[in-house]
């Protein structure tokens, strides 16, 4: 033979041998990007039945996962018809089939032709005979040793399986496995999320209905303290020193209260603005008087330009309220606290400076948050729960402004928030 007959003779058969190996590689490149955008046990099964048997010319074929009930999820099929998936479905890991054995091996099973199998499997061999297949390849689904599932395919005629086979549905049976692991990792996170979900809103139900449940008694107790601070008016016994204490506990209840009945609505949408047009450097100004009267252990300096908003008067209240509680909690007595009220073109800006601890850059990301508090802050007084800033954002928020805070740690604060101007 000489050289140009040996070209033309052997080149075919060549092209044939290293087609194949090819195609599969080229094969398990798709099939890699498919699954990347996988996110369902059945997405990835239908990609590996689809994919992975047309590249092995497997005639039909399942993916089967492993359920704690002894049982198997069929997650996806190619092949078989539906009384035949019916029956497959039920059995059992425990069954007289090929399948239980690689549940118990962990190891593959290949059947290159069903004549030869084993008799004591003759449920095995009808079974693969009845999908009109005369071989079969069962493969163990495994991550970290753990079997999850196995993947099996049929073909109509006898096969012999060659290293390169067996490597290739390795291979395939891997990537399988680490595509389910990821996306039921995925439903793990979903459900947990739900479940995450469902906790919150029970425990947000909950707050609602303790803060409702309160609120009555509260009120009451308010009320007879009122009455018999009355009553002792006139007298100088201890007992009027005793009702002064109980009524700052009562109204400092009552705010608490309040505080959690305000999450509550911010959290299912219920905060209510009633707005009117406030003038509001008065607003500002009878704020300041009013805290004159209240706080004696620090100094009050304001300072206001005239400016008229549209806003809810009582929630602006609660703001500056919330900021001045602040400012006064996390300050040294005897310092200063400087109201501001100034305006540029679409806003007016009410700050609050104080002279206090300060707050660092870590913590100034996270003080508007629900409950947060920074841990090493010395107060005057008793602490709160970490709701105030949280409400009062979401109160500016509701009018279309915003609030944010300047501040250096012993160096004071500043918050600020913004009304849109009426
Ligand atoms: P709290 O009821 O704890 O005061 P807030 O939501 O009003 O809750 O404030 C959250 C946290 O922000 C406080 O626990 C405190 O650590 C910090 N903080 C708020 N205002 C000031 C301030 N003026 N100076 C220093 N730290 C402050």
């Amino acid at each position: 033979m000489n050289k140009k007959t040996q070209d033309i003779n052997v080149s075919p058969l060549l092209h044939v041998y290293a087609d194949k190996p090819m195609r599969r590689i080229e094969g398990l490149w798709r099939i890699t990007s498919l699954l990347s955008a996988a996110y369902s046990k059945s997405a990835v099964g239908k990609i590996i039945v689809n994919e992975g048997f047309s590249l092995l010319e497997a005639h039909s074929g399942d993916i089967l996962l492993l359920m704690p009930n002894n049982a198997y999820e069929v997650i996806a099929q190619k092949g078989y018809s539906k009384d035949f998936l019916r029956s497959w479905s039920k059995s059992k890991h425990n069954s007289p089939l090929l399948t239980s054995e690689v549940v118990k091996s962990k190891k593959a099973y290949y059947v290159e032709d069903t004549k030869d199998l084993d008799p004591k499997y003759v449920v095995a061999k009808e079974f693969i005979e009845t999908t009109g297949s005369k071989s079969a390849v069962l493969l163990p689904l495994k991550i970290n040793r753990k079997i999850i599932g196995i993947l099996q395919f049929t073909f109509t005629e006898p096969q012999r399986f060659n290293r390169e086979d067996k490597f290739f549905m390795d291979t395939l049976a891997y990537q399988c496995a680490q595509a389910l692991e990821r996306v039921m990792a995925i439903d793990d996170l979903k459900k947990y999320n739900r479940h995450l979900q469902l906790m919150n809103k029970q425990k947000d139900n909950f707050i609602s209905m303790a803060s409702h449940e309160l609120k009555t008694p509260l009120t009451s107790m308010s009320v007879y303290v009122d009455v018999l601070s009355r009553q002792l008016k006139n007298e100088n016994s201890k007992s009027v020193s005793y009702l002064g204490k109980i009524k700052t506990q009562v109204e400092r209840l009552n705010m608490l209260v309040n505080d959690l009945l305000d999450m509550s609505r911010i959290r299912t949408g219920k905060l209510v603005l009633h707005r009117e047009e406030i003038q509001l450097d008065k607003l500002v100004t009878s704020f300041v008087f009013d805290q004159k009267e209240i706080v004696t252990s620090h100094k009050f300096k304001v300072k206001v330009v005239p400016c008229v908003v549209v806003g809810d008067q009582l929630r602006i209240y609660q703001v500056m309220n919330n900021f001045i509680t602040n400012a006064v909690k996390y300050s040294p007595v005897d310092s200063l606290i400087t109201i501001k009220l100034e305006k540029d073109a679409q806003s007016a800006i009410v700050s609050i400076t104080d002279e206090g601890a300060g707050i660092s850059k870590s913590d100034q990301v996270n003080i508007f948050d629900r409950f947060y508090q920074v841990s090493d802050v010395q107060s005057n007084g008793t602490s709160g729960l970490g709701m105030g800033l949280f409400i009062s954002n979401q109160i500016i928020k509701a009018h279309g402004g915003k609030v944010w805070v300047q501040s250096k740690p012993k160096k004071g604060s500043t918050f600020y928030f913004t009304i849109p101007l009426g």
